[in-house]
């Protein structure tokens, strides 16, 4: 089976989140299965800088997006160890490299994260034909790349190479949907009859999930025990009516782990190794933790949390509970790793400040160190409020840390309490508390506490996590019969006949409005002067090319977000100057002038706390005279 797997982030390119680690092994386990996959991911800057071999596939794809072409280039690169995956980069400087984070969602960002997947989704459904790499099955990840599913359903439905491809969608977090006002949607270029309720509106607004729930051939998400969850009200995230509808097409498949990566007797970024049957370098990773930490050395456990500090994960339960413990046993020590929401970041630098010694927190998002906390701890804290799936207790179970879960989505599925029976069964390995609150986290670590002092139940749990087999193979055979059920649905289409019904015949593309004149290719590092109507002059710019990308690269994340631009329009007889302001992430302009006048053009990049700098210049243009008599 071919297999296109379209994703956001894909680990080790780029990872904020498990979808990023799910992205990285998955395909590898299809491919390991015998098909023929590839991924693709946008060209971040982050990834651009990788010292990847990459090689241009095709120059200049043609992409229509907010009414014009705006072509990509497509690289191609490949995983570590595993060549026969094709690993594909959509390169458009200007869409995906204006800023440093993936999403555009960051305080101070240029927010326009809908934008470039709104591009990316457009993008996905040319590269087939740019590669010839027909799929079978299109697997989507989330909302960035969800919008796929309707656009090959309906504005590439005449295109005869996809009849037979069926769409996959997977949920790995239903708390990101994707909502955007359908004004930028409509901005992106998203035909109007899309723009509906029903299709890609969910009360009154753009909810690019919930569009490609509607349009897939399948649904999965993360575990089984998530599927049933976001049946309901609790975890449904609003969507829960619409997913009890699509009920027959949803499959819960627990991630598997990438365990070449994660493999405590190789892991590159531990001091020492260990096996289920040697702890000793296990004991080595605690000290080299506890040092690098600035803790104190210590015979008492260590509890260590690697996590986004987001409210899903239930940190805050987290600091009462360990504030109390720091206080009352002094062998305990506590690390921590993660960075997000500034509240929850504040709450953690406070408890290190108040325990020296004896609890830290590293507010960073740091891959080699996570690895040492995930081995260097002795329990691992993940009390989540809601969970998919959640990979950080897989790994802590394979690197013999017995996590403390609450019983929530994969968190259940995944981790089997230590009971006294299954601690006799030698099954148990970790611990799982039911209620969100204080008191139950409290209550699971206390018995904890009770594992540690009894050395032999602890290395039968810790055998017990890292014998199990959390390896990819099963799962991605369930994906491949969801795949072929996808395709079966695909055939008989039965399932899309509410959603299809209605839309217009073809050809179903909307016309390009007049703009569309632009020169076809968009050179990069243009600036283009056309008059749009005797009194008005459109001012569009490209960059991301030799002369500009330079100084853009020479920008700190920081100046990136807070860049403006300056169209200097100057009416050539007088002399006249007008000065216009536009934010980052725009690239046009509208500006009134007289007709029959000649103008001129500069384009400046204002960079705070650096000053200006030209960009780019054009030369005289003429606006039409022929002002129309307005009609009475
Ligand atoms: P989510 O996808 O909700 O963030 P998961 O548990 O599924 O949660 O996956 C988290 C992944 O991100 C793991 O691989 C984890 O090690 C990694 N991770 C999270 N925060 C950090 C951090 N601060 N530094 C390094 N890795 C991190």
């Amino acid at each position: 089976m071919k297999i296109l797997f379209a994703a956001s982030e894909v680990h080790p390119f780029a990872k904020t989140g498990g979808l990023g680690d799910v992205a990285g092994a998955l395909p590898q386990a299809l491919a390991a299965l015998g098909h023929e996959v590839a991924i693709v991911l946008p060209l971040y800057p982050r990834v651009r800088r990788r010292g990847d071999v990459r090689t241009v596939v095709a120059e200049k794809v043609s992409c229509r997006f907010a009414h014009e072409n705006r072509p990509f280039r497509l690289l191609r690169t490949e995983l570590k160890d595993c060549p026969n995956v094709a690993v594909y980069l959509v390169e458009n400087p200007w869409i995906f490299e204006a800023e440093e984070a993936f999403y555009g969602v960051e305080p101070g960002s240029y927010g326009d994260g809908h934008l470039r997947f709104l591009y990316f989704a457009r993008a996905l459904c040319e590269i087939p034909k740019a590669v010839d790499f027909f799929p079978s099955v299109f697997h989507l990840n989330d909302w960035q790349t969800a919008l796929v599913a309707p656009l090959l359903r309906t504005v590439y439905k005449g295109e005869p190479r996809y009849r037979q491809t069926a769409t996959v969608l997977t949920i790995h977090n239903l708390a990101y949907q994707g909502v955007f006002e359908r004004a930028d949607l409509d901005h992106a270029g998203i035909p109007g009859f899309l723009l509906a309720e029903g299709r890609l509106l969910e009360k009154g607004l753009g909810n690019l999930l919930a569009g490609g729930l509607r349009f897939a051939d399948a649904v999965t998400t993360v575990s089984r025990s998530y599927a049933e969850e976001i049946l309901g009200k609790e975890h449904g995230g609003g969507l829960e009516g619409l997913l009890q509808w699509r009920r027959p097409l949803l499959t819960g498949i627990v991630n598997g782990l990438d365990t070449k990566t994660w493999d405590p007797e190789s892991d590159p970024h531990l001091p020492a190794h260990y096996t289920k049957d040697d702890f000793a370098g296990k004991a080595r990773c605690k000290a080299e933790l506890l040092q690098r930490s600035g803790l104190t050395p210590t015979d008492g456990p260590v509890f260590g949390v690697v996590s986004r500090l987001v409210g899903q994960k239930g940190l805050e339960l987290v600091v009462p509970v360990m504030h109390e413990l720091l206080g009352f046993d002094p062998s305990v020590r506590f690390v921590l790793l993660g960075s997000g929401e500034p509240e929850l970041e504040q709450a953690f630098r406070r408890l290190a400040e108040h325990h020296p010694g004896r609890a830290a927190a590293r507010l960073a998002f740091d891959a080699p160190f996570s690895s040492l906390v995930e081995a260097g701890s002795d329990f691992f804290l993940m009390p989540s409020l809601f969970e998919p799936c959640g990979l950080n207790q897989l790994i802590s179970m394979r690197y013999g840390t017995p996590p403390i879960v609450r019983a929530v989505g994969g968190l259940k599925d995944t981790v089997t309490d230590a009971t006294e029976t299954t601690l006799s069964l030698g099954r148990a390995t970790g611990f799982v508390f039911h209620d969100y609150s204080v008191p139950a986290l409290a209550q699971a670590v206390k018995r904890a506490l009770a594992v540690y002092r009894s050395p032999f139940d602890l290395d039968r749990m810790r055998r017990a996590g890292m014998a199990s087999d959390w390896s990819w193979t099963k799962s991605a055979a369930e994906y491949i019969a969801v795949y072929e059920a996808a395709l079966a649905r695909r055939t008989s289409g039965h399932h899309l006949k509410e959603v299809l019904s209605g839309m217009p015949e073809e050809p179903i593309e909307v016309e390009l409005p007049a703009l569309a004149q632009v020169p076809e290719g968009y050179p990069r590092d243009s600036l283009t002067l056309i008059p749009f109507d005797p009194t008005t002059l459109f001012i569009g710019w490209e960059l991301g090319g030799p002369i500009t990308s330079r100084l853009f690269e020479a920008l700190s994340e920081e100046q990136r977000r807070v860049l403006t631009y300056s169209v200097v329009l100057t009416e050539i007889d007088t002399g006249r100057v007008d000065r216009a302001e536009a934010a980052g992430f725009a690239n046009q302009h509208f500006a009134a002038v007289r007709a029959g006048a000649r103008y001129r053009a500069e384009l400046w990049l204002n960079r705070p706390g650096i000053g200006s700098v030209l960009l780019l210049a054009h030369g005289a243009v003429s606006m039409p005279s022929d002002v129309r008599p307005r009609e009475a």
